[in-house]
């Protein structure tokens, strides 16, 4: 069985969501599908999500709500009607949207977060009644009636392992398709809890490994990973297969297209993960798998950077006589939340850069290669760190230098 989450931008309009729907009926594996909320239907366009924020600040500020909710509304409008479906039939849409202020939550975080939760909910609805409409045999299951768990923060939610304990009483019939929304889980209370945005990416990961599927399809607007930020990069190759933690290096210094929390289940489960484009479906997209049998084409896997680090210079004589000199630094950090990226190393504008490859291991020369052609571009790096992992490469610049730096690193090993 696969579990298919589509983002955002692939269920903006009535079109896209018919592209998903023929991705999901074109393989009868294809069991369970998680939804994002309606994204952006072109550039200046608002998320359903941000949308959701809107009212949920004009609904604590006790504001006038109409217009927003019919903004709201509107967008679910506008894919019904795409395929036919009656304003009768999605009237339970706005009723929804409209009770929303009235539901009794337990502080203004939570409140947010099941505003904020109600972009999937009501599209898995929407979804679902769509499919039935069109004698698709389908079912929508919500987090709460499948006891998917979280604890932590109300808008940053980290999911309870109760969660897979409940996954696995449920039972999915041969024929039939699951519409499952994203981005949010029920506290132990019972009150909604979302995870950080872009998480509907972690929720398609749970029921991945909840459900033992065989492969994670996460569907986007693009042909997969990139090697490199197209930003930076014209027309970057696209990354055929790389492993968990290749995945999890890069995503942690910039690379964006998949939630790096996400990770952590599908590793936990061992389960493949897909990540292909809802325009293009043929193509096969990238393909992020575990360690065990990868066997890496390339010496570099992609190269990214990450902008405004600061570097925390100290000077001391006999420092290395001292004990516990660094432990007292990271308390201080700790004490005020500051997190860490580096440790031996006056302040200045960073950035870092992070290349990264499973086929580094086995090639000794990868980093002297790097440092010998930034310093032929002039570039002098700040700091370098190799992880133990041998599979990358951490080098810190100046924050100016970092999209060059990137370009030399992405010309060397890729061209
Ligand atoms: N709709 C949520 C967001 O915009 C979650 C998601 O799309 O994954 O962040």
């Amino acid at each position: 069985m696969k579990i298919v989450k589509f983002g955002g931008s692939s269920l903006a309009t009535g079109e896209s969501v018919a592209q998903a729907i023929q991705i999901i009926l074109s393989d009868p594996q294809r069991q369970v599908m998680v939804v994002s909320a309606p994204g952006k239907r072109n550039t200046t366009d608002i998320k359903v999500t941000d949308l959701l924020i809107k009212y949920a600040d004009l609904a604590l500020k006790h504001k006038n709500c109409v217009e927003i909710v019919n903004k709201i509304f509107s967008r679910y409008q506008e894919i019904g009607h795409y395929f036919g479906l009656a304003d009768t039939e999605l009237s339970i849409i706005k009723q929804i949207l409209l009770e929303l202020p009235n539901q009794g939550y337990p502080n203004e975080k939570y409140l947010l977060a099941a505003f904020k939760a109600h972009g999937e909910r009501l599209n898995a609805r929407l979804i679902t009644l769509v499919l039935r409409h069109q004698g698709i045999n389908s079912r929508f299951l919500d987090p709460a009636e499948a006891g998917l768990i979280v604890t932590g923060e109300p808008n940053d939610a980290i999911v309870n392992p109760e969660s897979y304990l409940n996954l696995d009483q449920i039972k999915i019939k041969a024929d039939e398709r699951i519409v499952f929304p994203g981005f949010f889980c029920m506290t132990p209370s019972g009150n909604i809890a979302t995870f950080s945005r872009g998480g509907s990416d972690i929720t398609g990961a749970i029921l991945a490994r909840g459900f033992h599927a065989d492969l994670y399809e996460n569907f986007t607007d693009v042909n997969g990973i990139f090697a490199a930020n197209p930003h930076i990069i014209e027309h970057p190759q696209s990354i055929k297969k790389m492993t968990y933690r290749e995945m999890r290096e890069l995503s942690y210094a910039g690379f964006s297209v998949f939630h790096d929390e996400a990770l952590i289940p599908a590793i936990q489960g061992q389960i493949p993960i897909n990540v292909k484009n809802t325009h293009d479906p043929s193509n096969p997209g990238t393909m992020i798998v575990p360690e065990k049998d990868f066997v890496p084409d390339n010496a570099i896997t992609g190269v990214t950077s990450q902008k405004h680090f600061s570097a925390l210079y100290l000077h001391k004589y006999l420092l290395n006589k001292e004990a516990g000199f660094t432990l007292r630094i990271l308390q201080i950090l700790y004490q005020h939340n500051i997190p860490y990226e580096h440790m031996p190393s006056g302040i200045e504008d960073y950035a870092i850069i992070m290349v990264v490859g499973e086929g580094m291991r086995q090639k000794h020369t990868i980093s002297r290669q790097i440092i010998d052609s930034l310093g032929d571009h002039d570039i002098s790096p700040q700091m370098i760190n190799q992880g133990a992992s041998q599979i990358s490469i951490m080098i810190g610049t100046k924050k100016e230098k970092a999209d060059e730096a990137v370009k030399i690193i992405y010309q060397k090993f890729f061209n």
